[in-house]
C-alpha cells in the first residue's frame, strides 16, 4: 500500500491510498479517485512525498569509517581510546 497526498482542481488536499504506485497512476489517470471535499474527479497528486512505512532509522555508524589515532583527529573520535598514546 502506497500513500498519496492528492491535490483537486479545487485546491482541496487530501490523502488516498493505492495498492501501488502503478495503480496509483492508473486510477488518477481514469479519473476513478474523486475529491472528498467536492466530489471532482480532477485530481492530481500533490506536492507532498508520498509516506511508505515509517520514518527510517539514521544510522551514525558509517561517519567514522577508520580512525588512524591522534595523529588522525588529536583523539576527537570516539573510536580512539582515551590512553591511546
Ligand atoms: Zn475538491
Amino acid at each position: 500500500m502506497i500513500r498519496y497526498a492528492l491535490e483537486c482542481e479545487h485546491e482541496h488536499v487530501f490523502q488516498h491510498w493505492f495498492d501501488s504506485i502503478s495503480a496509483a497512476d492508473a486510477e488518477l489517470a481514469g479519473g476513478q479517485v474523486a475529491c472528498p471535499t467536492c466530489g471532482s474527479h480532477a485530481v492530481r497528486k500533490s506536492l507532498m512525498a508520498p509516506s511508505i512505512g515509517g520514518p527510517k532509522a539514521v544510522s551514525s555508524s558509517e561517519m567514522l569509517p577508520s580512525c588512524a589515532g591522534p595523529s588522525c583527529c588529536a583523539g576527537a573520535c570516539p573510536a580512539v581510546s582515551p590512553d591511546f598514546g
